[in-house]
């Protein structure tokens, strides 16, 4: 059997890798994707990302103009004003406590997830191949890698890219020490339209606000918007209101042009329940045990949950990749979530994977146009993308421990 040969084979259609497909062929660099799946459904696909200067920059390197500005035009706002709020609902003084962001943020943009990807994927036939597993790859004579597939296919190429996410297959063989750390944070989250919060009366202080509830004691509520113009939508046919994957789940998580405000919470391992119990609990018994749990709060607090979307709660570990690991440069090398998952407190990771993608664009096209031998390129790329992927991991695992553990120390955040 021949093996079919592609210059930059790439494992993993989230983010980093579809943003990476587009850049290289906008820069007529041969490549191509390989995923699992064929819909994205995870729970984490129903909500926004928050969208910073890097990833933004990134986009518009790698897409074309018409991408790009349908990125631009469907972006989800979020409210840009603050407010801190006791249990109770009185108003707190900021007193220096909130963080201050001074780098790349843009606290008012967001995108939702299912919408980027469908503009990531707009012009990719024939590159993405969805149910295409990854299982190993071996390196040949040459110095190119041969990629193995569950299906019994494979492929060739001159570079492999793992862009396979946190549970990276690519990153297993090739750095079989580097582990994932278990923060013990437990994040609990869920989502209500805008429609329906008005026709409950919740109050605008938490629909119009980036509004923190922060108790005298126990764990505080984040909540904030994101407001869609569904018009926006309609001037773009590869974007659709939710993709068609989709459907058939109930509720409104997967649809992409609602506007809805959402909330997060974090509490510290078996707080809640233990993780065996609440992992097997739907989105409405967790809704019931966070309403017990905060029972003594204020009623307008205690009806944005209660009216909460029950398909839109879900119970997340948060985990955290090592940051740290160095090594030589060949003819494998990972983005994104690949090398360095981060914890979400932020919105630091699909950013993150975006600007990789940006680098390694950068770096393939100085090897494919002016000469600059591949692996030079590789370890350029590996260099600087590990020098600002492993800050954003400390960074955002120092997040956490402010917001998390400012109450009571949490029994398994790493020490930094
Ligand atoms: C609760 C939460 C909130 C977050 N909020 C934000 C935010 O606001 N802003 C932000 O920037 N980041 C945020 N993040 C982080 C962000 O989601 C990730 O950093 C981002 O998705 C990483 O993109 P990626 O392309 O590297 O990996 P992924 O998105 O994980 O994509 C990996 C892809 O590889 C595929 N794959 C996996 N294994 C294989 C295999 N063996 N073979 C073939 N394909 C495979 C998967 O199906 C998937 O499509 C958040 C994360 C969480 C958990």
């Amino acid at each position: 059997m021949t093996i079919p040969f592609v210059d930059v084979a790439i494992i993993g259609g989230g983010p980093g890798g579809l943003a990476l497909a587009q850049g290289l062929k906008k820069n007529g660099i041969d490549t191509a994707v390989f995923e699992r799946d064929p819909v994205r459904s995870d729970y984490v696909q129903g909500f926004r990302m928050r969208i910073r200067q890097r990833g933004i920059d990134a986009l518009q390197t790698n897409l074309p103009p018409h991408l790009y500005q349908a990125f631009l035009d469907t972006l989800g706002l979020a409210p840009i004003e603050n407010l801190i709020l006791d249990e109770q609902f009185s108003r707190l003084d900021d007193a220096g406590q909130a963080t201050r962001e001074s780098e790349d943020t843009h606290l008012e943009k967001s995108v939702s997830r299912i919408t980027l990807r469908q503009i990531l994927l707009s012009g990719l036939d024939g590159i993405v191949h969805t149910g295409k597993r990854f299982e190993r790859y071996e390196t040949l004579p040459d110095d190119t890698v041969v990629a193995h597939f569950s299906d019994g296919s494979a492929i060739r190429a001159n570079l492999l890219v793992g862009a396979d996410g946190a549970g990276s297959t690519v990153r297993c063989q090739l750095l079989p020490d580097l582990k994932s750390i278990d923060t013990g944070v437990r994040r609990l989250a869920g989502k209500i339209t805008l429609d329906v919060a008005a026709r409950h009366d919740v109050s605008p202080l938490l629909t119009e606000f980036n509004t923190n509830i922060r108790p005298r004691d126990g764990r505080g509520l984040m909540i904030t918007s994101h407001r869609v113009d569904p018009s926006a939508y309609a001037r773009y046919d590869f974007l659709s209101a939710e993709d068609r994957g989709h459907r058939a789940i109930p509720g409104f998580h997967f649809n992409n042009s609602t506007s809805y405000t959402w909330w997060n919470t974090a509490y510290d391992t078996d707080e809640l329940g233990p993780d065996e119990v609440l992992e097997r609990l739907g989105g409405a018994a967790l809704l019931e045990t966070l309403l017990q749990r905060i029972r003594h709060w204020d009623e307008r607090i205690l009806k944005l949950i209660r009216h909460s979307d029950p398909s839109t709660v879900a119970f997340l570990k948060v985990k955290s990749s090592t940051p740290g690991a160095v090594w030589q440069s060949g003819p494998v090398t990972l983005l994104g979530d690949a090398i360095h998952a981060m914890t979400y407190f932020r919105a630091l990771g699909g950013n993150t994977a975006l600007y990789d993608s940006g680098l390694l664009v950068r770096e393939l096209v100085a090897a494919r146009r002016h000469g600059k031998p591949l692996l030079a390129s590789v370890n350029d790329y590996e260099s600087a993308m590990r020098e600002h992927g492993y800050e954003a991991v400390r960074s955002s695992l120092s997040a956490m421990q402010r917001n998390v553990g400012a109450n009571r120390p949490l029994k398994a955040i790493p020490t930094l």
